[in-house]
């Protein structure tokens, strides 16, 4: 059996009676137990998946309605909440909370009779772009395992990659599903801000943070957007996209299209392999009929330290929270008084997390707010300025998804501002909340490449049918087994 079918071939051979939900399910477990002591790529699996896979069977057998999703092992990152599981964020500090409600998306999804197989690894509290800062261990990069998957969705990548699930749901604040899909060869898509609703997210930085899929194809995404978009009453943020159908149409192909190639994305710093695979894409694009042009966008310079000052401060107040008294870990109150307590409790996050929030406590403070907090907000306005001129002249913006390829472990984890640089194609779509997407390009030398398409917000659909279009111009290696 094939267990790197897409989502859609699952569904038609689930439908076609070719396969059975239990048999692929079995399969996708067996999968999980040869391969994951060497990626891992989850922190929890889901006990009761042969089960529930049984039933969905009954179900199929017996001609009652089926929802879309027929029984797809669908994995969840470890930061979002799935009912009576586990829900660490990859952290010391909530090594024992058990979520008490299903997050909005994760509820759409088994409506659909989608089986959640497992809960992946990601950096702690989705702060990183490597998985190295997970308190579990890092996930390991398929194609090589000397070599990080990305971050922090590392883990949802990693288990799509390696046929360990059919999808996956991450989360993206500043490339967390974009990068780890870039380095792993997986569609990874970043929506436009409040396309998806955000309830039962941990939040990090909820002004610029959004759920998004990680496939192996740009239908598969089409078609968990169909699912999972929308306005939802939970979470106020999220816009109505009149039930949107992003698959349909999804070939349409991008002749007439005018795509910008951003200037600070594709020189300094990029990788000679990572530019020539820019190259062919722009040359492939050009051969279905798109229009490029160069653009250039002065406040992506900035965008990075914007970002990092941003989402520092959110993750401050965020996560604040965690005093272990109402959640946390297991650590007697005996011989503290309040604030000592707590503060011996917080010891518990790991180092990078433990940065943010102390950096998150100074950015936006008094007599430090204006040289900080409030001049990345000045850059976060005026790049988004920026970006919406731009989107008047062309329709999307191109770059590679990350400038440079993988990176092996503890290359860059005693450097931040390495580690952050990674980061300075990704961040410019979450922070003027446009829909971005990475799709598997190339693997060169056998480390994978992703390319970027970026579009204004609310033009998903245009998006994904671009991407779709890119994507048929390459044939990919399946990863090694
Ligand atoms: N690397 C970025 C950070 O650490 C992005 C993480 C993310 O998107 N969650 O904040």
């Amino acid at each position: 059996m094939n267990l790197g079918i897409s989502a859609l071939k699952y569904i038609e051979e689930v439908k076609n009676g070719n396969l059975t939900v239990e048999e692929f399910i079995s399969k996708t477990i067996e999968r999980i137990q040869k391969v994951d002591s060497a990626l891992h790529a989850y922190l929890s699996i889901n006990e009761q998946a042969i089960d529930q896979a049984r039933q969905i069977d009954k179900k199929i057998k017996s001609n009652e309605n089926v929802g879309s999703c027929m029984g797809m092992p669908i994995s969840i990152k470890d930061n979002m909440c799935v009912k009576g599981t586990k829900t660490t964020c990859a952290s010391k500090m909530l090594e024992n909370f058990v979520a008490p409600y299903d997050a909005t998306v994760v509820s759409k999804l088994k409506n659909e009779d989608a089986i959640i197989i497992g809960k992946t690894n990601l950096d702690e509290f989705a702060m990183g772009l490597s998985t190295e800062f997970s308190a579990y261990g890092p996930s390991k990069n398929p194609w090589n395992i000397d070599y990080v998957p990305g971050g922090s969705s590392g883990g949802s990548a990693v288990a799509v990659s390696a046929n360990e699930s059919i999808a996956s749901l991450g989360s993206d604040t500043g490339g967390s599903v974009r990068n780890p899909a870039s380095f792993c060869s997986v569609v990874g898509y970043k929506p436009t801000y409040g396309l998806i609703s955000r309830y039962g997210l941990i939040s990090y930085s909820n002004s610029i943070e959004q759920i998004g899929p990680i496939t192996k194809t740009v239908e598969d995404t089409a078609f968990l957007l169909n699912m999972i978009a929308g306005k939802d009453s939970q979470d106020n943020t999220t816009v109505d996209n009149q039930n949107e159908d992003y698959l349909q149409g999804i070939d349409s192909g991008v002749e007439g299209k005018k795509i910008g190639i951003i200037k600070e994305m594709t020189q300094e710093g990029v990788d000679a392999q990572v530019s020539s695979a820019l190259t062919k894409a722009i040359s492939n694009l050009e051969s279905l009929g798109a229009k490029f042009e160069e653009i250039s966008l002065d406040m992506v310079e900035y965008s990075v330290a914007a970002y990092y000052t941003i989402t520092a401060t959110e993750a401050g107040s965020n996560l604040a929270r965690y005093d272990n008294l109402r959640y946390g870990y297991d650590f007697d109150l005996e011989g503290y008084e309040f604030n000592s307590y707590i503060s011996k409790a917080r010891k518990n996050f790991g180092p990078e997390v433990t940065r943010r929030m102390i950096l998150g406590g100074f950015v936006p403070s008094a007599g430090h707010a204006g040289k900080y907090f409030l001049k990345a907000m000045k850059v976060k306005s005026k790049l988004t300025a920026e970006v919406n001129d731009a989107l008047k002249k062309v329709d999307m913006l191109i770059s590679p998804t990350v400038p440079i390829l993988p990176f092996k472990f503890g290359e860059k984890i005693d450097d931040p501002v390495a580690l952050f640089l990674v980061d300075s194609n990704t961040v410019t779509a979450n922070l003027t909340e446009k829909p971005a997407i990475s799709i598997p390009f190339e693997i060169s030398n056998g480390l994978p490449i992703g390319i970027q398409l970026m579009a204004n917000s609310m033009q998903d659909k245009m998006l994904l049918q671009a991407a779709y279009a890119l994507q048929t111009t390459v044939k990919l290696p399946e990863v090694p087994a």
